[in-house]
């Protein structure tokens, strides 16, 4: 009946299981299992979300680490962050997106970004 509401109610998906099997109408296990497997598949680790942060300790004692190039404009290194050359992975693709590295495509040779002045140091 309500399944979708449910579904949307992670938080009070245990209450609202226990509510639907004490109601004192006709049996409702049927109505109870899809939030069983609900509760079974929130409770296991997601395996990519594993991997993939996994993924990103390793970029970051990887990329993390490097020796930063000075910006030609600002005169600094502080906001310059490793460029990575080539396609990326996924992962590598997400590390990118949040800031750590830029991805410089396949054919330039960049030694790194400078965020602030949003270009190539070299
Ligand atoms: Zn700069």
């Amino acid at each position: 009946m309500l399944l979708s509401l449910y579904i949307s109610r992670f938080v009070n998906i245990s209450v609202e299981a226990t509510e639907t099997l004490s109601a004192d109408k006709h049996p409702s296990i049927h109505l109870v299992i899809p939030l069983r497997q609900q509760l079974i598949k929130l409770s296991q680790p997601d395996p990519y979300n594993c991997d993939a942060i996994a993924k990103l300790k390793e970029f970051q004692n990887y990329y993390g680490v490097m020796p930063k190039p000075m910006c030609q404009k600002c005169g600094t290194n502080d906001n310059v962050i490793p460029s990575v050359r080539g396609k990326p992975s996924q992962e590598l693709a997400m590390y990118a997106e949040e800031g750590y590295v830029k991805l410089s495509g396949c054919t330039t040779t960049h030694t790194g970004w400078c965020k602030k002045c949003e270009q190539w140091t070299g």
